[in-house]
């Protein structure tokens, strides 16, 4: 079957992730306006050792930079973080829920009609020459989607129920926004997974824009850097829990 170029189709479009961050804790302990998340922080850890008069904003960083190096990381739980997430697809979001230190709420196909979907096209594809076909396969599952979705409605169920049950022919390139609230520990565990050559592409993109976003409102990542090892791989170093 000729499949339609990716200018003919109508309905789907090609996503890239976006990532934006929403909300972070905000201190309520201090009327000084410099006060912030990574004074919170080292406020909550120097009640370990009663130094809470010593603090300075140059001495809550050297606390923070100190635990962060020996491992002492139950600390960066004191803080989270609120990401919405768009244009990344359900084999994404599938990979990110398995975190489970984290607030998650996610776009319903159950409650959204799938007819115009998203999706996400590997790179991969693309480089073998296959986009196009690509494109006509995600252009064939929303019409599988649309054909269910109307002869389910014929037949008396709900637009609701209809949807859930259609949802089924849909591939895991649809995108789905996601919006996850991660506290600072389990983020720097999550950059450590994630921020390496065994990560997949698309996690691998959606996490390294997380981590190039959060160092604007927190130091507690600075430590966190990808890098090409020996071997060519991914990796990055920090983040350890
Ligand atoms: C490269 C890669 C490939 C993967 N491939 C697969 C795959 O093929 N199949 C598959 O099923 N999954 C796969 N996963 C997912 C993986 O198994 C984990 O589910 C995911 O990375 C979440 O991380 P986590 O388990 O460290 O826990 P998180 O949920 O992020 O929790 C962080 C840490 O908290 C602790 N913790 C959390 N909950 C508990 C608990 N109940 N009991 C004790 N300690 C706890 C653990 O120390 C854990 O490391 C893959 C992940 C990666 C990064």
């Amino acid at each position: 079957m000729q499949q339609p170029r990716p200018q003919e189709l109508e309905g789907i479009t090609e996503m890239y992730p976006e990532i934006e961050i929403i909300g972070i804790t905000i201190p309520t302990c201090s009327d000084d306006f410099d006060y912030g998340v990574d004074d919170l922080i080292a406020d909550a850890t120097r009640t370990a050792y009663q130094t809470n008069d010593k603090a300075t904003p140059h001495s809550n960083q050297m606390l923070l930079k100190h635990c962060a190096a020996g491992g002492h990381t139950s600390i960066f739980e004191h803080a989270s973080v609120t990401i919405r997430i768009r244009g990344a697809s359900r084999a994404f979001t599938h990979q990110v829920v398995r975190h489970r230190h984290q607030g998650i709420t996610q776009e319903s196909q159950r409650y959204c009609d799938e007819g115009n979907f998203g999706f996400s096209c590997p790179p991969a594809i693309k480089e073998a020459g296959l986009e196009d076909q690509f494109y006509g396969m995600m252009e064939s599952a929303r019409q599988n989607y649309l054909y269910l979705q109307k002869k389910l409605k014929e037949a008396g169920l709900s637009s609701h129920r209809a949807n859930e049950d259609a949802r089924f022919v849909l591939p895991n390139a649809v995108q789905s926004e996601i919006v996850i609230s991660p506290n600072f520990a389990e983020l720097r565990h999550m950059f450590r997974l994630r921020l390496t050559t065994h990560a997949q592409w698309e996690i691998f993109n959606v996490f390294k824009l997380i981590l190039e976003e959060i160092v604007h409102y927190t130091h507690v990542f600075d430590d966190i850097k990808v890098y090409f090892d020996d071997h060519g791989n991914l990796d990055c170093f920090g983040g350890s829990c």
